[in-house]
């Protein structure tokens, strides 16, 4: 397929634009030479974006069972709500007076979502998940600050955590300690007793954890950390299993984020723009970044007068429109809807794996929540096939892959999330696809090497993309 840039002819264009008035720039303001715009009319350009979306899969084209990601389906009430020109055409700096409506989608939002999670209050500024554990972590840090408790460097993280868990607790200046996972997948309690000690400023945890196992222990877990002084964090990205049935507030944790681009449906994957919501119990509210919402005789109005605020972590709001599309989602649902929604996200990843198991090694023998991981381990020794190249033959058959190699804790992981949204039917399909596969794997092994066979582009050097990417075009 051509790039923009080799389609372009000089001349054409799309231009519609009344001619800039003169202004008298400074020289050194200037450049030497034009910039190298590629040049083509609306309809090439239409035709180009149009080819590159027929090239790539999305939710919208067929099953996206992408583990730890929830690709569900995202209904059209959302974007139709979230175009509402009273959404849309609205400035961040306007009035208080002549925003009130996005001020109550803030106020509700917060109201709603802490509902779900059993927090006190919520922020919408973080952009994406990893930035509202980074924001969560710093209301941690600054509750202990406040109470002159600065020894408290460490932050606890089972070693099946996702990868920004982690990270983000060392970008918040905090020391990573590991808790390791038992054999069934769920923390060690001893090994979570021996290392919480005056020195930890809190637990990370994610509870269904990332191998889909709902930890049982979790009354136990978050008060261990407490008895020590430490606060407790829940990750809740994928809160796909459980909304609406149970709250990380009542397991025991203080500060939560969301990812309202995975579990409230709002679109996600194609970098675009994500909300990490963090919620937190009342003792944490006045750390909260600045400004909150708040209401009184006069209607909603912002309050920045928080003297312990952690500050600003974006600009303004927030994706404001995300929040729209996941108030809407929520809204829509309603209360019966919500733990639905989990209930079938569970049902339909038990289904799979309950069709799939005689099979495909499971990497826990146990009942799944929203997602589910099989391990291709055996396969992969005995006929040299591995967990990557199920996925390159999943390709050939329409189907997204799933997350492969992670949690790290597993080997030749693949880790499924049919999610609530997929009919029986198409459940039905990909495990009819992935015996198939499975069948192949043993009688003609070499073959599933080869695959995919039908995609724009087979096999890609992806040590080399991410090692030296490629970035600009080359005029020369
Ligand atoms: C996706 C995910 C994150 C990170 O969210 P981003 O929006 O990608 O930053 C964190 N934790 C878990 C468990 C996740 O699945």
């Amino acid at each position: 397929m051509q790039l923009l840039f080799e389609r372009s002819h000089p001349g054409r264009g799309c231009t519609i634009l009344p001619a800039c008035d003169d202004i008298n720039l400074d020289a050194s303001l200037c450049r030497a030479q034009a910039p190298h715009l590629p040049q083509l009319s609306e309809n090439e350009i239409s035709r180009h974006y149009t080819e590159l979306a027929k090239q790539t899969h999305g939710v919208n084209d067929g099953f996206y069972p992408l583990g730890s990601c929830t690709m569900k389906y995202n209904p059209k009430i959302n974007e139709e709500i979230a175009s509402l020109p009273g959404f849309t055409e609205i400035h961040p700096l306007q009035p208080e007076h002549t925003a009130q409506g996005c001020l109550e989608v803030l106020s509700l939002a917060d109201k709603l979502f802490s509902e779900i999670t059993g927090m006190d209050a919520m922020t919408f500024q973080p952009a994406a998940g990893a930035h509202g554990e980074l924001t969560g972590l710093m209301l941690i840090k600054a509750y202990h600050q406040a109470n002159g408790d600065h020894d408290r460097t460490k932050i606890l993280v089972p070693d099946s955590a996702h990868g920004t868990n982690p990270a983000s607790a060392s970008m918040a200046g905090f020391q990573v300690v590991s808790i390791p996972s038992l054999p069934n997948g769920c923390v060690d309690t001893k090994a979570l007793r021996q290392a919480a000690d005056e020195h930890t400023a809190g637990l990370m945890l994610t509870n269904p954890n990332t191998v889909g196992l709902f930890d049982q222990n979790i009354s136990e877990i978050t008060s261990i950390v407490h008895q020590a002084g430490g606060l407790c964090y829940y990750d809740g990205a994928n809160l796909n299993a459980i909304m609406g049935i149970v709250r990380p507030g009542d397991m025991g944790f203080d500060v939560v984020h969301l990812n309202l681009h995975k579990t409230f449906s709002t679109p996600h994957g194609g970098g675009g723009p994500g909300s990490g919501a963090v919620g937190c119990k009342e003792f944490l509210k006045p750390f909260l970044p600045s400004p909150t919402v708040c209401k009184d005789e006069n209607g909603y109005h912002f309050c920045r007068n928080n003297p312990q605020s952690i500050g600003s972590v974006k600009e303004f709001y927030g994706n404001f429109l995300v929040v729209v599309r996941a108030l809407t989602y929520v809204l829509t649902l309603g209360k019966e809807g919500i733990p639905e929604a989990s209930s079938n996200a569970v049902l339909n990843c038990n289904y799979m794996m309950n069709h799939l198991k005689d099979l495909y090694d499971m990497a826990f023998d146990t009942g799944c929540m929203h997602e589910f991981v099989m391990t291709l381990e055996k396969l992969k020794k005995e006929k040299d096939v591995s967990a990557m190249d199920v996925a390159k033959a999943l390709l050939d058959n329409g189907i997204h892959p799933p997350t492969m190699y992670f949690p790290l804790i597993v080997h030749e992981a693949l880790m499924v999330e049919p999610t609530e949204t997929e009919p029986r039917e198409v459940l039905d399909h990909a495990i009819e696809v992935f015996r198939s596969i499975y069948q192949t794997a043993i009688e003609q092994p070499e073959s599933l090497h080869e695959m995919p066979l039908h995609t724009p582009v087979r096999r890609l050097d992806e040590v080399g993309a991410a090692r030296n990417p490629k970035l600009r075009f080359s005029f020369e």
